[in-house]
This record gives C-alpha cells, structure tokens and sequence, in this order.
C-alpha cells in the first residue's frame, strides 16, 4: 500500500457521505458553479476556506498564497479576481488573514528564507506604512497581531485599488470587500469592519 493511498480511500468516502445526503449533489454541480464569496486567503493548512466557512463545494471561489497577498503585478491573483467578479458575479470578496501568520512573522525578523524574501518583501512595505502604529506597541505577539490585521487592511485596500473592482463599480455591479483576521487558537473569524 503507498503512502497517499489513504487519500483516495478519504475521497471515496467523502463522496459517498455527500452523495446519502444528496443523490444529485455532484451532477448538479458538474453542469456550473455559482459561488456569491470570493475568498483570498493564506496558504497555511490550519486556514480552509470551506470548512471554516462551513461551506460546500460550489459556495466559495477560493485563491491562496502566502500571507494573503493582493499585489498588482501578480497576474495569477488579478486573473482570479477578474474571473470571479466579471464571469461569476460574486457579491462578496473576502480578504481573511490569521493570527500567527508565518509569512507576516517571517517579514518582521532578519532571517534570510530564500526566494520568499521577495514576496515578503511587500508586508515589510505594510510595516513601513504602519510603522509608529507598530512600533508603539511593545509586546511583539501583540505587535504581529496588529501586522496581520493591517495586512488585511492593506490588501483590501489593494482589491478595492483594482481596476476590475473599479470597473465593476462604475458599471453598477453589487460587490462588498471584506476584511477578516481568522484566530487559529479558537478557530474563530473576526470581521475588522472595514468592509466597503
Ligand atoms: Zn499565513
């Protein structure tokens, strides 16, 4: 038996409890998809859109990086941002980072972790916005706290800052974009109000 064998035992699983429930739950879903969320959130594995959400497949349009970064140059984000709001017409974009975030961690010591540096980079510009904010605060777990909440505020900013958003607007299209910080201790999300 190989090691990932047990993955695909967890699917058939998985499938078949979905399918008890709903005998046409798949084939349904097969012919398109709806979601109303878009969600842009953390690489890291303790954070899943769906489960946390308590949504199914079919609910949420899900884009992951490290550190929920919107940058604009990164045509994989921008592309999934054009597609869910321009052929999808979701009505929410939400922007959820965590608490003990090890990307925004990593961008606020002075290890060196290789090509991920440069994608760091752009959270140490989110320091560099906030930084008589931070530096006021002198707990560090407090302090990373706060850089991960005024990353998500940053990032909203940067969704908010697209054109795709911008255009969607303009042409009167109905669409909210969310903030939220997730608290991997309790596995609650938090709404940081910044909604627009
Ligand atoms: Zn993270």
């Amino acid at each position: 038996m190989s090691s990932i064998d047990h993955l695909f035992d967890n699917n058939k699983k998985w499938a078949q409890e979905i399918t008890e429930q709903e005998p046409d739950f798949f084939q349904q879903l097969s012919q398109q998809q709806t979601p109303e969320y878009l969600w842009i959130g953390c690489s890291d594995s303790r954070v899943p859109a769906n489960e946390l959400l308590g949504m199914k497949p079919g609910e949420v349009f899900v884009h992951r990086n490290i550190a929920n970064q919107v940058i604009h140059t990164d045509l994989n984000c921008l592309s999934v941002i054009q597609y869910a709001v321009e052929v999808l017409k979701v009505k929410h974009v939400i922007v959820c980072g965590h608490y003990g975030c090890g990307g925004v961690h990593a961008s606020a010591d002075d290890n060196s972790y290789g090509l991920i540096d440069n994608w760091l980079r752009h959270i140490q510009d989110v320091y560099r916005f906030h930084k008589d904010k931070l530096d006021a605060e002198t707990d560090h777990g407090k302090r990373m706290n706060l850089l991960c909440e005024l990353n998500v505020i940053e990032q909203v900013n940067n969704v908010c800052n697209t054109t795709i958003i911008r255009n969607a607007r303009e042409a009167g299209q109905d669409i909210t974009v969310h903030g939220f910080v997730y608290n991997l201790a309790d596995g609650i999300l938090k709404d940081l109000k910044v909604s627009v």
